[in-house]
């Protein structure tokens, strides 16, 4: 038993689990609690909407229809995995259900599903005033797929709930395993998802698991395009080797950079050297210091531009 988190903390802790949260209109003080109660709350329902596109199914999940009015849950998990806050207080989503089910949430007492309901919104316990309510976007057809984006969030979005209550996993249900009239959500497996939030709930809020490496699936060809193909100098005039040569390396280039700068070093070396000799010919030895060291500050000068072009 508890009493249901405020906006704000709910905000918090949905944030600090990594949700991506879309707050939409008033929905802090968009509810039905001029309905009825709302809260001691016991858990969280997950629900599936039964509509493709998620502007439309944001809109029909917060305005309800003439039969049932919104808001229909507190928020919408949508495709791409945004969570759209709608309601906040007493929603209609989850309607009447098994109180046998009502009691093993509370006790968190179930072993892998709880006892299957077969009470329902004709002459069930209010679920309404007890539960979160979590509406994902899915036809619930059994074909229309979840994307890793969206299971991930609602994963999220249940272990931040459990987080913030000090509840187990087992507080989060099925609609179809509270209501006998319920087939949602079609498609989750309710003890797989819980044992998800499970294994959320062992590490830090700020866990992510499945952080994709930002380098996969990058080739040697993608990094030559986008080192050289963007160069407005242009690259060496062997690079293109890539496509022909099967030894081509990446490191090809750099290889190829070096040598260019250790044989303008020796061409460099040798013009100094050079040029002091014809110094040393002409007028007083006066002017050859002068002459050396001008010539040497330009080479100096000209190597350090050569390798700010490369870095
Ligand atoms: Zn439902």
């Amino acid at each position: 038993m508890a009493a249901p988190l405020s906006a704000d903390r709910l905000l918090q802790a949905l944030r600090a689990e990594g949700v991506h949260v879309v707050e939409v209109g008033n929905w802090r003080a968009h509810n039905r609690n001029s309905k009825g109660p709302w809260g001691p709350v016991n858990g969280s329902i997950v629900h599936h909407t039964v509509t493709k596109g998620t502007a439309s199914t944001v809109a029909m999940v917060r305005d309800g229809y003439t039969a049932l009015p919104g808001p229909l849950c507190h928020g919408m998990i949508a495709k791409d995995g945004r969570v759209h806050m709608v309601g906040w207080g007493r929603t209609n989503h989850a309607g009447g259900g098994d109180p046998r089910v009502l009691e093993q949430v509370i006790a968190e007492s179930y072993g892998t599903r709880p006892t299957p309901p077969t009470k329902g919104n004709a002459n069930g316990t209010d679920g309404n005033a007890r539960f979160y309510g979590w509406e994902c976007e899915n036809l619930g057809d059994g074909k229309d797929p979840w994307p890793r984006a969206q299971y991930q969030a609602i994963v999220r979005v249940q272990a931040a709930l459990c987080r913030a209550h000090g509840w187990s996993a087992k507080s989060v249900i099925g609609h179809r395993e509270w209501s006998a009239d319920k087939v949602d959500p079609r498609g989750i497996d309710m003890p797989e998802l819980r044992a998800d939030v499970a294994e959320r709930l062992k590490h830090p809020a700020s866990w992510n698991p499945n952080e994709e490496d930002p380098m996969a699936g990058i080739t040697k060809k993608d990094i030559f395009d986008a080192v050289w193909k963007t160069d407005a100098i242009g690259g060496p005039a062997d690079a293109a080797d890539h496509k022909t040569n099967p030894t081509w390396q990446a490191q090809s280039i750099l290889k190829d950079v070096q040598a260019r700068i250790r044989n303008m070093d020796r061409r460099m070396a040798a013009q100094t050297a050079a040029i002091t000799a014809l110094a040393g010919q002409v007028g007083t030895g006066a002017d050859t210091q002068t002459v050396v060291t001008a010539v040497e500050t330009a080479i100096k000068r000209a190597v350090i531009d050569d390798n700010t072009v490369e870095s």
